[in-house]
């Protein structure tokens, strides 16, 4: 049996960022991925968003590591030629009572570290964006986005470069103790099974990282790592995009821990709207078309020149809840499970929005995790 330090399960933007960053001279790494490449679900269908840290929870992960990878992505980006724009985001209100809920979240922003946001009234809403309309308004000037997959592929080419080797097509089925670690059960797409000695594992499965934690005998209801699938669905502009806003536009949140259907401007000039949530106890990717009256509804309030017949169904993605229906939010759980018994097993549960954003972060994280347990 082949024998590795570490081994990465999942090359999403997580598993690359974690891989990219926990490379060393010294050290042999493995990422185990099962489609035939990286991205292949929640980390190529999303809004694409760089979050300014504003709604999560004070003291929260999601919260610091969003702040922080706000700021390594740009930095990141701008030295590594991946496409992303600093749009900035306005998170509108169109009615007086919305806007009486600006402070609160301006105040939530502000405990967030979330840098340079202020409330702006009609005048500047229409000098920043004329093609809004909104009675006041949340300016984040640190929004924007980014091309997730220029993004991975930049995760994906340090990695390599460091030494990882990147495996697809292969599906962890088992994770067994073996002396002095880990023994990974994985097999091939013909069914062909391989065991892979490790010192570390990695668990960056997404939407299956609670089935990882399972394998390796943890109790995922006990520790609340049982995942919820929340679907997102998106609707794309299909006629006058150009006349739609540059800038992010957000709705004010509506009360369901979700942040509203809002505009998604890409970097190649289109728009798409989104996402509509709902729970969903299966992953089926159909866009429900009689959606169409809902999204128009929900953006034609601030977007006066949205036309209801020119947006047509696009995409959908699941968001790895930790919470499911009618409970309380929770946070994204990374950590090494050694206090529990599970020496050299390192947990990512719950990698949610804003897990795009965080990915910078959530890398040099893990990598302390590892170089600590190794
Ligand atoms: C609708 C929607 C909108 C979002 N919008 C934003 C946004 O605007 N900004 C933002 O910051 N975040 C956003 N997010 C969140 C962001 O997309 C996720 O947090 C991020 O992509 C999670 O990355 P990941 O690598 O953990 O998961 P994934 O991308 O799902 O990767 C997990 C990988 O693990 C693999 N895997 C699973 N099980 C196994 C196994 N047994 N063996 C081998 N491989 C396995 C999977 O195939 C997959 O490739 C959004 C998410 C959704 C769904």
């Amino acid at each position: 049996m082949d024998r590795v330090d570490v081994v990465v399960i999942g090359a999403g933007v997580v598993g690359l960022s974690v891989a990219a960053h926990t490379v060393r001279d010294n050290r042999s790494l493995l990422a185990l991925e099962r489609h035939e490449g990286f991205g292949r679900e929640s980390s190529s269908r999303n809004s694409e968003v760089i979050h300014a840290s504003i709604y999560y929870p004070p003291d929260s992960l999601k919260g610091r590591l969003c702040l922080e990878g706000n700021r390594r992505m740009y930095d990141l980006c701008a030295r590594h030629a991946v496409p992303h724009r600093n749009t900035g985001k306005l998170i509108v209100a169109t009615t007086e009572e919305e806007a009486s809920r600006l402070p609160a979240l301006l105040t939530l922003a502000r405990g967030n570290g979330a840098g340079g946001v202020r409330l702006v009234g009609p005048d500047e809403i229409a000098r920043l964006e004329p093609r809004v309309r909104a009675v006041a308004a949340l300016h984040c000037p640190t929004s924007g986005v980014v091309d997730s997959h220029a993004l991975m592929q930049h995760f994906a080419a340090r990695a390599a470069a460091g030494g990882a080797t990147l495996v697809y097509n292969h599906a962890v089925a088992a994770l067994e103790r073996g002396a002095g670690g880990w023994v990974v059960v994985a097999r091939g797409r013909g069914g062909e099974e391989f065991r892979l000695g490790a010192r570390v594992v990695v668990n960056c499965a997404g939407l299956a990282s609670d089935e990882v934690a399972a394998m390796a005998g943890l109790d995922v209801a006990a520790l609340h790592y049982r995942i919820h699938y929340r679907k997102g669905s998106y609707f794309r502009v299909t006629r006058g995009a150009a006349k739609l806003p540059r800038m992010l536009i957000y709705p004010v949140p509506p009360l369901d821990h979700t942040v509203g259907i809002h505009t998604c401007p890409d970097l190649g000039g289109g728009m798409r709207l989104g996402p509509h949530d709902t729970w969903s106890e299966t992953l089926d990717f159909s866009v429900n078309p009689s959606l169409r009256d809902l999204f128009f509804e929900a953006c034609a309030p601030f977007l006066p020149s949205l036309e209801r017949d020119a947006i047509a169904p696009d995409m959908c993605g699941f968001q790895a809840k930790r919470f499911g229906p009618g409970e309380p939010t929770r946070d994204f759980v990374i950590r090494h499970e050694a206090d529990r018994g599970f020496e050299g097993l390192i947990n990512l549960i719950g990698i949610e929005s804003p897990g795009l954003t965080a990915s910078p972060a959530i890398g040099p994280m893990v990598a302390d995790l590892v170089d600590a347990a190794l």
